[in-house]
């Protein structure tokens, strides 16, 4: 009682104003809840996020096996650009893509690409400037635009179109104060691919208003189906408009938990050259990233595609697709698009049937009835409340218990 007295007085301990208007949803409020339930000894299955190890899908052997050769090696802090060997490399991925021009000097390496979201962000944005994410987006980066001071405009990806970008959207969101934009390609959260005359019409607006392209392809090598990835700075017009491309190992070689990314600088970058000097300041505030992760970079680039097996009909990745999205597809009141790349499905919900307005309540719902953790579709800066997240990377048993529990759930569920 005295001590409450106490602490009415007392000063309290607060988060910057700047966080106000920050979210991060994936691991946010209804997964500290499933946080809390998992204290109390329930088993709660985590499909919020896309960390491939906690469903036993792990890297590589020669992957594990450079790591464990890293120990001494990577007790040094390194350049704060990163090792020289493992630019190179990267280097040398970028131009297998078609960024031809990319050399060591063009690159970074970064603890995830998480981290180079944030420091491209704090070296570009002012109070106020605006830059265009799309929506639904992977929600860091509205997140980091918005805590540096940046305005973030989201541009529709259409659900009719396979959740494609709309170009007119993009266009009619330029405005005299907007500096860049994101392109999230693979997607996440809706498992599109982008076609290349789609990222031609973006580097198209880009070009003409001398936008930044910031492309986010963590998701590169996680492509089913027979599609290809196309790099935007590798298509028509990429030399002329700056693109900063961002990648990493976290996906492509199952190794989330390394941090382990890069990003890369390609097209007219002597213009850039200001805006680069603020990049490579802030890295070395940092000192440098991760250092054995970045000297595994080399090793696991020399085979790109090491999960290509998990993706093709057969595979276990793409196996799992197949199944979340039949059994996701034939719920009733759900629809959805077929994801072709990446972990990820993004249903939509039929708002009337289930009287649904808010779609955070419904994955709580979900989590207290049925234990399983999804992340709603606001979280991914979508509008309306009427999609969510899940992620299939549990084998497929689990996955047909959980879809059982969804139709089971959604048999009666009413919002009141
Ligand atoms: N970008 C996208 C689109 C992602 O989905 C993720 C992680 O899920 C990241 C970036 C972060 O990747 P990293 O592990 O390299 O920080």
């Amino acid at each position: 009682m005295l001590y409450d007295t106490i602490l009415t007085v007392m000063k309290r301990y607060k988060k910057t104003i700047k966080l106000s208007n920050v979210g991060y949803d994936i691991r946010g409020p209804v997964a500290e809840e499933a946080a809390r339930m998992a204290a109390e000894g329930v088993y709660v299955t985590p499909l919020n996020t896309g960390n491939p190890a906690v469903f036993d899908i792990f890297a590589p052997e020669f992957v594990e096996e450079e790591m464990r050769s890293a120990v001494r090696a990577g007790q040094p802090y390194s350049d704060s650009m990163g090792v020289e060997a493992a630019r190179e490399a990267i280097a040398a991925y970028c131009r297998s893509k078609g960024i031809t021009k990319t050399g060591a000097q063009d690159v970074y390496t970064g603890n995830g690409v998480s981290e180079l979201i944030s420091i491209s962000m704090q070296a570009l944005l002012d109070d106020g400037d605006e830059i265009l994410i799309p929506s639904p987006d992977y929600p860091l980066w509205t997140g980091a635009a918005t805590l540096c001071g940046g305005k973030a405009l989201h541009y529709k990806c259409d659900e009719d179109s396979g959740w494609l970008p709309d170009l007119k959207d993009v266009r009619s969101k330029v405005s005299p104060g907007t500096k860049a934009i994101v392109v999230i390609n693979p997607n996440n959260p809706t498992g599109a691919l982008y076609p290349e005359e789609l990222l031609e019409g973006l580097m198209k607006i880009a070009a003409e208003n001398e936008l930044i392209v910031f492309s986010d392809e963590i998701y590169d090598r996680i492509v089913m189906d027979g599609e290809k990835h196309i790099s935007t700075a590798a298509v028509e017009g990429a030399e002329d408009v700056l693109v900063v491309t961002l990648n990493g190992l976290s996906k492509s070689h199952m190794v989330a938990g390394y941090r382990c990314g890069w990003m890369s600088f390609s097209g007219p970058t002597e213009r850039a050259k200001d805006y680069i000097e603020g990049v490579r300041m802030l890295a070395s505030m940092r000192m440098c990233a991760n250092v054995p992760a970045q000297l595994i970079i080399a090793k696991a680039l020399s085979n790109p595609f090491s999960a290509a097996s998990m993706l093709e009909p057969g595979g276990r990745i793409y196996e799992q697709r197949e199944c979340i999205y039949r059994a996701v597809r034939d719920i009733p009141g759900l629809s959805v698009v077929k994801p072709k790349a990446a972990f990820y499905i993004f249903p939509k919900i039929d708002v009337r049937k289930f009287s649904i307005r808010d779609d955070e309540k419904f994955v709580l719902d979900f989590l207290y009835e049925h234990h399983v953790l999804m992340t709603h579709g606001r979280g991914f800066n979508y509008p309306d409340p009427d999609h969510f997240r899940i992620v299939y990377l549990p084998e497929v048993p689990e996955l047909e218990r959980i879809a059982v529990k969804l139709r089971t759930f959604l048999a009666d569920y009413k919002q009141t």
